[in-house]
């Protein structure tokens, strides 16, 4: 009798986007002629950048003649893409991080949920509270938590709060944790965190043995130079943290496909018998072993991201969505409503106002306005009474958006 992971029974059926699809859905049913305008999801909508595409079409080509074919490449990735990598992302800023530390991954997504293989059962793992999903839910199906209770708060984790209170950075635990999600610019509040924070986790992982795991997917949104973009810009950081990088952010790859992650090889966790074992060395077998690395085709597109046009494109992609967050900002604290993020990150995190539910103002918009964003409670506890609007959108789009909520909107 073939039985079945429990431990999916426990996940809340990834509750957030089809609850979302599924209002949208019979509000559009009962408004046919309503322009609906989707601010909602974590999905970027402008072109490739041409130095990809070229590089991608040469690719192409190459893999058209018998002479330049390639087949399996490394699992690591080619070293040609983490040598610029290492060169440009990390050592520029002072990072110490070594072409050799660098794994290609098809995402950022799927590293951090594969990392927990290579970790034991027995951690005690904390999560900001709101917090990218991926990071809960992949503990759960691991059979790291207990069941969730009525919030969605799982029973084992430490859930750390995001929230006005604090300024939007994740509190130092006071117990002892081994595990520990940063992810800074913040999905989904926007907010960054400064050195100074970083500098306080980075001390207490190594005060406490405990592995800092930081996505820094949204770095290229980083416009205040004070602002770290790699864990690593922090002393000490060689100690105790893995950092995960993506080209979906910067680079507009969400559908193309391409990531990295960062194992430092100074980094160890113990072993049962109580030694310290290498991570690079089991994250180095595990992808060998599971993983047949990224497409010849993606990583030349990636590689053409390090490229002078290519730094310029980028560049100008990610103005452009920091133009629509100014724009989203601007516009919603004129209808008077309280808004954070944004500025260093394609996300803002608005206060509903009124007392309202995230829910209650997510219907409220969708009804009065025909605008979609995210309601902030689908994000953990501590996002109720809070609201994402993303910036990843077409200008025009973005621009009604916000004519309709200042104009029908006021508080
Ligand atoms: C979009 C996003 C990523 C990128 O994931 P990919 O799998 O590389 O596309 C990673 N982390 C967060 C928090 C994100 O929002």
């Amino acid at each position: 009798m073939a039985t079945i992971n429990d431990n999916y029974l426990k996940l809340k059926a990834g509750y957030l986007f089809p609850e979302i699809a599924r209002r949208v859905n019979s509000f559009a049913q009962a408004n046919p002629d309503a322009k609906i305008i989707r601010l909602g999801i974590g999905d970027v909508t402008e072109p490739l950048p041409e130095a990809c595409r070229t590089a991608m079409i040469k690719a192409v080509e190459e893999m058209g003649d018998r002479t330049s074919f390639k087949g399996y490449g490394p699992e690591q990735g080619y070293a040609w893409l983490r040598e610029k990598i290492a060169a440009q992302d990390f050592q520029a800023r002072g990072a110490d991080i070594d072409a050799s530390e660098i794994f290609i991954s098809d995402g950022s997504k799927c590293d951090s949920g594969n990392i927990l293989d290579i970790f034991g059962q027995n951690n005690i793992i904390a999560v900001t509270d709101p917090v990218y999903p991926v990071y809960v839910d992949t503990n759960v199906m691991a059979g790291n938590t207990g069941a969730a209770n009525d919030k969605g708060e799982f029973a084992g984790l430490v859930y750390l709060p995001i929230s006005a209170k604090n300024n939007f950075t994740a509190e130092i635990p006071s117990q002892k944790v081994d595990l520990i999600y940063l992810c800074f610019p913040n999905n989904p509040t926007g907010a960054t965190a400064t050195k100074e924070h970083l500098t306080a986790w980075v001390d207490y992982a190594r005060a406490n043995n405990s592995i800092i795991f930081f996505d820094a997917a949204y770095e290229a949104y980083i416009t205040d130079p004070t602002i770290p973009h790699s864990i690593y810009e922090i002393p000490g950081a060689r100690e105790c943290a893995i950092e995960f990088r993506s080209f979906s952010k910067n680079a507009g790859f969400t559908g193309t496909r391409c990531a990295l992650t960062v194992v430092p090889k100074t980094l160890t966790a113990k072993a049962a018998d109580g030694s310290d074992v290498e991570l690079w060395k089991l994250w180095n077998r595990r992808q060998s072993t599971k993983f047949n690395g990224v497409s010849y085709i993606v990583q030349r597109g990636a590689e053409a991201v390090y490229s002078q046009s290519g730094q310029g494109q980028i560049q100008a992609l990610v103005s452009f969505y920091l133009e629509n967050a100014q724009i989203i900002r601007q516009q919603l604290s004129a209808a008077g409503l309280v808004v954070y993020g944004g500025v260093n990150a394609p996300y803002v995190w608005v206060k509903t106002p009124d007392n309202l539910s995230s829910w209650e103002f997510f219907d409220k918009l969708l009804h009065i306005v025909n605008v979609v964003g995210t309601p902030g409670s689908g994000f953990g506890a501590a996002g109720e009474g809070y609201f994402r609007i993303s910036a990843f959108n077409s200008r025009e789009n973005v621009e009604e958006a916000m004519r309709r909520i200042t104009e029908k909107i006021k508080v």
